[in-house]
């Protein structure tokens, strides 16, 4: 059903990770077979995850995101935090906490499939993700959601010059496109400063790294913040 407000023929960057399709979670339970089998003697698990933390930005920042990142941030903070060497049998342990993360079917967020169905009849649709290349494409094709984009963006880091480069690259009219997506670090934020309107929609599992305010309140033109990915068909 649509109302007078409703917009049309507007341009909508899809964000990929925990707004279609649930991801954070499967690294969650990674990290939390990577803590029980670190069984600290005096770190609590709580700390051993800030020591994670730290290994994560440091690997994302040499070696951007992914699946092989991770890997590497786990065996460096078991590296760190264990007493003796790390055996090749200890490593393959580890290694193996991540398996599922890749192998897994893809879990679609409900309603994703219909709701990107109706809007691709009414607008312009693309996925913009951040993350390696052939990971992210990877999914898109497991998901059986790419016959619904006009386009794929796969992006090493989603910041305002990133936004500023593929709004100049496309010629996108900023007062028709609308970044959509879970994280208010990389969807809302930057490209609000790009000069994009912006629909957030929180996830209960939002990746601690995306974590951060929203640079200003949703005021229902150029920010909108929604339940679920279903209600983006109220608006468009
Ligand atoms: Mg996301």
């Amino acid at each position: 059903m649509t109302s007078p407000q409703q917009l049309l023929h507007q341009t909508l960057l899809l964000d990929a990770d925990d707004t279609l399709w649930e991801n954070n979670i499967f690294f969650e339970r990674a990290i939390a077979s990577f803590i029980s089998y670190v069984n600290h003697r005096t770190y609590t698990p709580q700390e051993v995850r800030l020591h994670l933390n730290r290994h994560e930005m440091a690997t994302i920042q040499a070696h951007g995101y992914g699946v092989a990142s991770f890997r590497k941030s786990l065996v460096r903070c078991f590296e760190e935090l264990s007493e003796g060497p790390v055996t090749p049998q200890m490593h393959d342990e580890i290694v193996s906490f991540t398996a599922a993360i890749s192998a897994e079917e893809m879990e679609l967020i409900s309603g994703v499939a219909e709701t990107l169905e109706y809007l691709k009849s009414r607008h312009s649709v693309w996925l913009v993700t951040k993350g390696n290349e052939n990971e992210q494409r990877g999914k898109l094709e497991r998901s059986r959601l790419a016959h619904h984009f006009d386009g794929v963006e796969v992006l090493a880091e989603k910041n305002t010059a990133a936004y500023r480069a593929l709004i100049e690259r496309h010629g996108w009219d900023l007062s028709k496109t609308w970044m959509i997506g879970n994280s208010p670090k990389s969807d809302v934020n930057p490209s609000l400063a790009a000069g994009l309107r912006a629909v957030f929609i929180p996830h209960p599992h939002t990746w601690i790294m995306e974590e951060a305010e929203l640079s200003m309140q949703p005021d229902g033109e150029r920010l909108v913040e929604i339940a679920n990915f279903t209600e983006l068909a109220t608006i468009f």
